[in-house]
Parts: C-alpha cells; structure tokens; sequence
C-alpha cells in the first residue's frame, strides 16, 4: 500500500510537472479540491470529451447532444430531489478540529477488516502453495469466519441506518467500533449532521428582489427539463438519447485524492428514454456498451469490474458502477442507474407541464422511462494517467519515465525534431510540421540533445519523434521513433502521414466499438 501511495504521489507531480494539472489558485496557497488543466492536460481532457462525445453521437444515430447551462430555475432542485435530499452526514473531531462524513469513516473501518481477511487468505495461499483451495479456507477458518461475521454484521446495521437517515445510528456506531480520527488519534466526535452538498448563490440584484439559485451538481437535470424541446424539435422517436457534457458543482465535505474528488468538476452524462417495462433489458444493454467503451482504450481489462448496487434509491430499480483499479483501490468512474420515470414524472408535478410521449406504435401515451451513464471526466482523466504511468528501467541501468497514453488521446500526437541546429535541418524540419499540423498536434523542437528531447516527449505521452537529420536532406526520409517500444524506422516524409493516422486517429478508436 504505502508502495501505491508513493507511485500516486510521483503521478500527482508529475501532472504538475509537465503541465497536466496545476492546484488551482495555486500562487494564492490554492483552493481546497479545485484543480486547473494546463497546457498538457486540457488537451487530454478535450481528447476525453470528444472520445465520449463521438462515441454517443457518431456511432448512435438516436442520440443527440444539448449544451444547456449551469445556472437553472431553483424549483427544479426541489422537484430533483436535491434540495430535501442531497445530503452527506457530517461528523466533526473536536481536538483536531478535522472535518468527515460519517458514512465514509465507516466504510473506511469495514475496509480494514476486509484487508485483514484479504491478510489471512494470503498468508495461507503462501503456506499451502498450489493445494491451496480458497473459497475452503474462507469457509472454514475461523479467524476469517469471525472477522466474516462482524463485517456483516456491521455492514447490516451501516446500511439499516443510511437508509434510515438515522444520524445517530451512525454516530452510534462510531462509537461502538471505537473508530478514532486519523489526525488527533481521539474518539471525541461531535454529533452527525446533515450537510447539503449545493453551492448556492444569489441572481438578480437585491433591488429588484433577488433568487437563490444553485451551480448545478448534476447536468443531468438540464437534459430532464429540455426532454420535450429535443424531442419535439429533433423529431425523436422512442428510444433515444440525450448525450451533455458539462460542469458540475458539490460542495463536498472531505475532498481527497487529487482530482478524483472535486468541488468543481465535470461530467459526461447521457439519458436514454425507453418504453416503460423495457427499461431492464436497456439497462443490460448500456452497462455492456459503456464497458466496452473503456476496455477499448487498452488500459488493461483487469482493471475495471462492475459493482452493482444492493440498496437502491427509492426511484431506480437497477443501479451498477464500472469501477477503474486506481493507485487508491477500485473506485467508481462512471455511474448506470435504470431511474424509472422519477424525474420526468417529477418535473411534469411541480412544472404543470404534461411530459409525455404518443408512442404511434403501440397508439398510447406514456412518460417515458430513463437509462442514465454519467461518468466523471475528471475521473476518466486519473485513471487513463494513473495506468498510462510507467518508470521504466532500461537495459544499462537507465530509467526513463514514461506516459502511454492511449495514441488517439494523447496531447501531442508527434514531434518534430531536427538532429541539429543548422545545415537547413530546422528548415526541413518546419516544412513538416507545416503540412502535418492540419491533422495532428505537432510539436515542433530543437533544444537540447536529441536523447534529452525523447525523454520529455516520452513524459508527455507523445506517440511519435520524427527526427530529421542530413540523409533527410539528400532523400526525404526521416527516422520514426515509436513511444513505448522506442524502436526507429526509417521512413519516407511522403508516408508519414498514413503511418500516423493509422495509430493515433479517434476513428481507429471508434471502430473498436463496432
Ligand atoms: P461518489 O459516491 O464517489 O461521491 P456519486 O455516486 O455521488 O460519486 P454520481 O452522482 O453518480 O457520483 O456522479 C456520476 C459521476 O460523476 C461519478 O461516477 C464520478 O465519476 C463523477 N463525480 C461525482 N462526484 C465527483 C467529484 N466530487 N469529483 C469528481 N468527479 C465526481
């Protein structure tokens, strides 16, 4: 673990390092979970939003996107549920004055004891060898059998108590498993309060009268209230699927692990309107879809797995999460939630406005039931960086650090590096980039050695080093040097074109998901 936390650490300044991510306001001593992208790092993002959006719009001719905007009427909030209803329980250490939500403490503690089995269980993989025959141990020592039954036990009464709202049942059980703060090392907890996760701000001048209104913590609600403008002016038919990416604002209470948990952050949602009863079989569908959409990437199969939920809120009947295997653990990056009608339903409530759908097949109106994928882009961003991180050893002792990006998302897609600074190479080299620069990032470079100019490329992700030097001259060829396995070729100018598009397209990527 602490080995993890170390390679995390290393991610997080080399985000910063080579203008991936800046904490933001950072010269002002930054501001707690807010980030800025840099020079590096908005590209990624952008190659992010346009993998997702493409992936909605070009290959689903039933989807379409909105862009609609952060401020919206307050009224909606209240009918989302989000104003009653979009809490975190909040528990305050007295003597280190540290903030947590209580839910989390908890789920930190069940995860020790889930890490003592997981102890247990490799330890005797270890002594019994090939014999070994886990699920047998698992169901037959009793040390594990008793750590078993106190995590169930606990997780019975955690889950009893979220459902519940019961505040004091969560701090009960604070105090029960003696769970001391992090920081003090205490068990002097305040009460659990309940803290709404909206920013509020005010619109209008106080003159005239001003309103409060919210930044959105979900872009979700944007698409509910715009369901009849895009179906009645898109002339959709059901099912169909409204795609948006955009920002989103949660004021949460312990904000940690770099970008995973933001107060300012964005997502990329899509909602899916189906017949009312077909809802599951869609629900299937999107989780296989969406799935498919990350292993595309190639950042290793392994590392996603499903987590489908057991306590479901009151309005959705199917939820699951794709969680990534970050530096940290598995952890959700994107979100599949069959919601029923609720939303819809709700917003023809306190709107007055009928939202139905005339389903000319079956001769029947009906409001229409709702697949939701949202998935953090900021979230999408850490996990393609984390497992895009490598400080490769090399034969001769060497170490060079490298990102592999997924080509089509990478910031830069090649650079263009001339040996030296002068018999017309740097010319050459320009008149290169001149004609690639209309289909690929490219980035031009002539400082340093040519070794030295590899290895900040390699730090960036970059697929391609095109390297002109003296034979280019006589017969318009160029060494190609490939990122990962840093092999050379040499190549004709003519052909580079092809070469590239082949490897760092988002088309190529598209097609996977055929
Ligand atoms: P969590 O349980 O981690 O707080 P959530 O279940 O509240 O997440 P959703 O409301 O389902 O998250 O939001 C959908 C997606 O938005 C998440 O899967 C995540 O990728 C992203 N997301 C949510 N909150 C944040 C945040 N504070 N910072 C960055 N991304 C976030």
């Amino acid at each position: 673990m602490a080995q993890q936390d170390d390679v995390f650490k290393k991610i997080v300044s080399h985000a910063k390092e080579y203008g991936f991510v800046f904490p933001s306001s950072e010269i002002y001593d930054g501001l707690s979970a807010v980030y800025d992208y840099g020079q590096n790092g908005v590209e990624l993002k952008n190659n992010i939003k346009r993998y997702w959006w493409d992936a909605m719009t070009l290959l689903h001719d039933n989807i379409v996107g909105i862009d609609s905007a952060i401020f919206m009427h307050p009224t909606i909030w209240k009918a989302s549920g989000h104003v009653d209803a979009f809490n975190d329980p909040l528990i305050d250490n007295r003597d280190s004055k540290k903030r947590y939500r209580a839910d989390v403490l908890i789920e930190d503690h069940l995860a020790k004891i889930d890490d003592k089995i997981a102890k247990e269980v490799a330890k005797a993989a270890k002594r019994f060898g090939d014999a070994f025959d886990e699920a047998q141990f698992r169901a037959t020592n009793t040390r594990v059998l008793e750590y078993q039954a106190r995590r169930d036990a606990l997780h019975e009464r955690f889950s009893e108590a979220m459902n519940a709202n019961d505040l004091e049942g969560l701090r009960q059980i604070i105090i029960d498993e003696e769970i001391v703060c992090p920081i003090s090392g205490t068990k002097n907890w305040t009460e659990v309060r309940q803290f709404n996760l909206m920013f509020k701000t005010e619109m209008g001048s106080t003159a005239d009268g001003s309103m409060t209104v919210y930044l959105r913590p979900e872009t979700a609600q944007g698409i509910f209230v715009n369901y009849l403008n895009v179906q009645k002016t898109g002339r959709m038919r059901i099912p169909f699927g409204i795609a948006q990416i955009g920002k989103a604002f949660r004021n949460e209470i312990v904000a940690r692990q770099f970008i995973f948990r933001m107060r300012e952050f964005e997502q990329m949602e899509m909602q899916f309107f189906v017949r009312p009863g077909e809802e599951l079989k869609w629900f299937a569908q999107w989780k296989e879809w969406r799935l498919k959409w990350h292993k595309a990437l190639g950042l290793g199969d392994h590392k996603y797995r499903y987590h489908d939920h057991d306590k479901l809120a009151h309005y959705a009947n199917a939820a699951t999460d794709i969680e990534f295997q970050m530096p940290f653990g598995f952890k959700e990056v994107e979100g599949i939630h069959s919601r029923t009608n609720f939303d819809l339903s709700q917003h023809q409530k306190f709107s007055g406005k009928k939202i139905e759908y005339f389903d000319p097949e079956l001769n029947e109106h009906y409001t229409p039931y709702v697949i939701e994928t949202s998935i953090g882009v900021d979230r999408m961003f850490l996990s393609v960086l984390c497992s895009s991180y490598e400080e490769e050893q090399l034969p001769g002792g060497d170490t060079r650090t490298v990102l592999h990006l997924p080509a089509a998302l990478a910031p830069v897609k090649c650079a263009v590096l001339p040996l030296v600074r002068k018999d017309g190479l740097p010319e050459k080299a320009r008149e290169i980039v001149d004609d690639l620069k209309f289909d690929f990032a490219t980035h031009y470079e002539e400082k340093d050695a040519i070794g030295k100019r590899y290895r900040r490329q390699d730090a960036i992700g970059t697929p391609f080093c095109i390297t002109v030097d003296h034979q280019t001259l006589e017969d318009n060829t160029v060494t190609l040097r490939e990122r990962d396995s840093m092999e050379q070729t040499r190549v004709s100018v003519d052909d580079l074109h092809k070469l590239i598009h082949d490897r760092v397209s988002l088309a190529s990527l598209l097609r996977k998901l055929k």
